[in-house]
């Protein structure tokens, strides 16, 4: 079969079109050319992570690969079969293990077999899925769909050094569900966490300090937690648990920017989904549409789609997936349906 030809400059410009079409690559067995990878981004072509979830996809399957190299444009992917089992992927750098895991996670849920995945790299780092989200917002949203997971961390990887690890074991999907994400419902509890390792404690208390005060919720809900990682890092969640689900926000700690302005950011977030009425937010929106695309079926509530939104629906619809996006007065609601 001939490969299906991506273009990865297209729309966002960025990884996620890669690991987007690797997936599908693995999970309908279609041999794929992405090119123009990451053609959109300041550093275009593979950076470590990306060519760490171009490995994985190949090792998970046998595939035949071209062109995987550091700064490379252009790939050539024929999977064969996935095999499930044990595995180890290794960033390397802090570039984001979780964005690695999205790449093979769903097409090993669909092998008969369990696996266990070993990830390292970053677990907290910008412009990426933490380890939190993925825990608690992603994960229990697959267990509905009907690809069981669970995720344990046993070390954070901040940027810049990164060297953090989790645990994924997955069991085989069961039968797959469509899951209608329209009404958040109550919001029944909301946190906030602060993650630190190796910077001073005053950095974690002037955030929690922000957030108690711009919240006005109660001292004991933003807790400081300290974490061990080979690095220095800082990360701000808000956690908002409704009927519909668990919604992580996040931010992490950079040079040069204040304490406060990092927490005053996560606050913005989880205020601008609490006053859209929308249960599932920003990038939630993006990372659901590939489960309910394998899942031939799931509709979801949303704020104003991003380009990581609509560039995955084009995505998904080169694959012969049907997606359409419907905009009401201050939301959208997405419908996934079977290819
Ligand atoms: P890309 O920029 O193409 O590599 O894609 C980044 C991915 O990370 C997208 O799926 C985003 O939705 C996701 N992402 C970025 N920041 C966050 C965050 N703070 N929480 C959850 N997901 C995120």
């Amino acid at each position: 079969m001939a490969p299906k030809e991506i273009d990865g400059s297209r729309g966002e410009g960025g990884g996620q079109i890669l690991r987007t079409s690797l997936a599908l690559s693995l999970a309908t067995g279609t041999p794929v050319r992405v090119r123009n990878i990451r053609a959109g981004r300041e550093k275009p072509g593979l950076l470590r992570q990306h060519l760490t979830a171009v490995r994985a996809a190949a090792e998970v399957s046998g595939a035949d690969l071209e062109g995987a190299a550091m700064g490379s444009m252009e790939i050539t992917f024929k999977p064969k079969a996935v095999r499930p089992g044990e595995y180890r992927f290794a960033v390397g750098t802090a570039g984001s293990a979780g964005l690695v895991l999205q790449t093979i996670l769903l097409p090993l849920c669909l092998a008969k077999e369990p696996s266990t995945l070993v990830l390292e790299g970053g677990t907290h780092n910008p412009a990426a899925p933490p380890f939190d989200f993925l825990a608690r917002t992603w994960l229990p949203l697959l267990g509905r769909i009907g690809f069981p997971a669970e995720a344990r961390i046993e070390r954070h990887g901040f940027y810049p050094a990164g060297g953090g690890r989790f645990t994924v074991r997955t069991r085989p999907a069961g039968d797959l569900r469509p899951l209608d994400l329209l009404e958040r419902g109550e919001v029944r509890a909301r946190r906030g966490r602060i993650l630190q390792s190796g910077l001073p404690e005053r950095i974690a208390e002037r955030e929690r300090d922000l957030l108690l005060k711009g919240t006005g919720w109660p001292a004991g809900s933003v807790s400081i937690e300290g974490v061990e990682s080979p690095g220095p890092g800082n990360a701000v969640l808000i956690e908002a648990e409704c009927d519909a689900l668990t919604e992580v926000f996040s931010r992490f700690g950079e040079f040069g920017v204040r304490a406060e302005a990092i927490a005053d950011h996560v606050m913005k977030e989880y205020r601008h989904w609490l006053a859209g009425g929308v249960p599932v937010g920003r990038h939630l929106a993006d990372q659901l549409l590939l489960p309910m695309a394998l899942a031939r079926g799931g509709s979801f509530r949303t704020l104003p789609l991003s380009s990581h939104s609509t560039t995955n629906i084009a995505s998904l619809r080169e694959f012969g997936f049907r997606v359409e996006s419907e905009k009401a007065e201050r939301n959208v609601v997405v419908t996934v349906a079977g290819g």
